[in-house]
């Protein structure tokens, strides 16, 4: 069987390499010149330190069964650095508290009073059990469940925004619960911190591009296809965002909002943040000084402040939180529609893998795959279009 895969993002890449693993002939089309999609190295600029940045900070979880699995069949497995969840939140006066894997540590949060992390401590059990619904937001049901709106601004935003690319506030119920229950209450090794230790496009796109052609598929980069008819296959998944993939498939376009992420990569000329041992980062403190990445997620009034304006405040609210330094070097990175926003009322509308076509399916992190709009939806997508169209004969990805 011939088999097309539109786009070479992880969605594309995931369903490539379990079609090609299946036997089939597949070729791959992506229209950037790089395979990854949102997954990035930016390109090189003069100047750039080494390694050259990414477009953002990607920080997967011990609970990303089946993008630890791609990475692995890409043989990157070993480019990821894997650590107990330990997120260290600096608060105003540069005291810091810390989120970890074991609930009970809830009772050291500093930046909320004991009788608070004991409300914080008794929602968390609670959302073990608790009903969900996409018809409200994750804010509305903590709050339900006894929450402060200090409790969600000081612990579950700084845990959701990251995960969803929302605020608290916006994210649907059931995607923050689902969050929380597959991280946070799934043992210890579900909440592993998992950090890339390579440039994200080297042990990703080119990576998985090298995989797929040892397997025999082929990969055209640079390569916009601008109709399903111009194909020459006989079977097609369409891995692309949601715009992209109702015009090619000729649909109403999906009712999905974009969530952006700002990243600022920032090198002071002296270590700043010793608390996370520069993990968080991927980069250690040096003797000479400090490369950071400041990432916003979901904060849209931040893509309309441009270059130097956005360096200096956000340079500036760090130097303020962490001591002073000169900044020697600094690149901004806006992606506007990082994610689809799942906000209440979103589940419904993302789609599964089939499509009207019975040769053509479906795949992006944005489709129906119970998961937030993250790698391991995006390869999970991908998995289950390759699974639709060879009926089953992939390996079947556990729930
Ligand atoms: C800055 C940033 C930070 C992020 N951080 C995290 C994180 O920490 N953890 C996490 O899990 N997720 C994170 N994400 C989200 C994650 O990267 C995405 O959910 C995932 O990579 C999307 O994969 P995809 O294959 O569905 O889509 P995409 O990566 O968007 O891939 C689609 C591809 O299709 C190509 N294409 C489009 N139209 C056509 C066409 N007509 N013909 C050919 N090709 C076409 C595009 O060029 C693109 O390469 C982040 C995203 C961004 C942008």
């Amino acid at each position: 069987m011939k088999a097309a895969v539109v786009g070479g993002g992880l969605a594309g890449l995931a369903a490539a390499l379990d079609l090609v693993d299946c036997g089939h002939h597949v070729t791959v089309y992506e229209a950037r010149p790089t395979l990854g999609g949102a997954v990035q190295t930016l390109p090189e600029r003069e100047g750039d330190p080494d390694p050259p940045p990414d477009n953002g900070q990607h920080i997967a979880l011990g609970c990303f069964t089946e993008y630890l699995r791609f990475l692995a069949r890409i043989g990157e497995a070993g480019s990821v650095l894997r650590k107990r969840l330990a997120l260290p939140v600096v608060g105003e006066s540069r005291r810091v508290a810390t989120i970890s894997s074991n609930p009970l540590s809830i009772l050291g949060y500093r930046h909320l009073d004991r009788g608070e992390r004991l409300a914080v401590l008794r929602t968390l059990l609670r959302l073990r059990t608790a009903t969900a619904s996409d018809g409200e937001t994750f804010g509305d049901l903590l709050r339900r469940l006894g929450q402060s709106q200090e409790a969600i601004d000081r612990f579950w935003d700084v845990f959701i925004r990251p995960a969803l690319n929302l605020r608290t506030d916006e994210a649907s119920a059931a995607v923050g619960a689902f969050t929380v229950r597959t991280a946070l209450l799934s043992g210890r090794a579900a909440a592993d911190l998992v950090l890339p230790v390579r440039p994200l496009g080297a042990m990703h796109g080119d990576a998985a591009g090298r995989a797929l052609e040892a397997a025999g598929a082929n990969v055209r980069t640079g390569t916009r296809v601008d109709s399903l008819d111009d194909l020459d296959a006989d079977t097609v998944v369409v891995a692309v965002p949601p715009a992209e993939s109702a015009r090619l498939l000729g649909d109403e376009p999906v009712p999905l909002e974009d969530s952006p992420i700002v990243s600022v990569h920032l090198l002071f000329d002296r270590p700043l943040l010793r608390v996370p041992r520069g993990a968080l980062t991927g980069h250690e403190p040096q003797a000479r000084g400090q490369y950071l990445t400041v990432v916003s997620s979901g904060v849209p009034e931040l893509l309309e402040i441009r270059g130097r304006g956005l360096v200096d405040r956000i340079a500036g609210q760090l130097t303020e939180r962490l001591g002073a330094a000169e900044l020697l070097w600094s690149r901004v990175s806006r992606e506007p529609r990082a994610t689809v926003a799942l906000r209440p009322g979103q589940a419904a509308v993302r789609p599964g893998t089939e499509t009207r076509y019975p040769n053509v399916v479906r795949a992006g992190t944005w489709i129906d795959t119970g998961w937030p709009a993250t790698m391991e939806s995006a390869v999970r997508s991908g998995r289950a279009a390759a699974r639709a169209l060879t009926a089953e004969k992939t390996t079947p990805i556990p729930a």
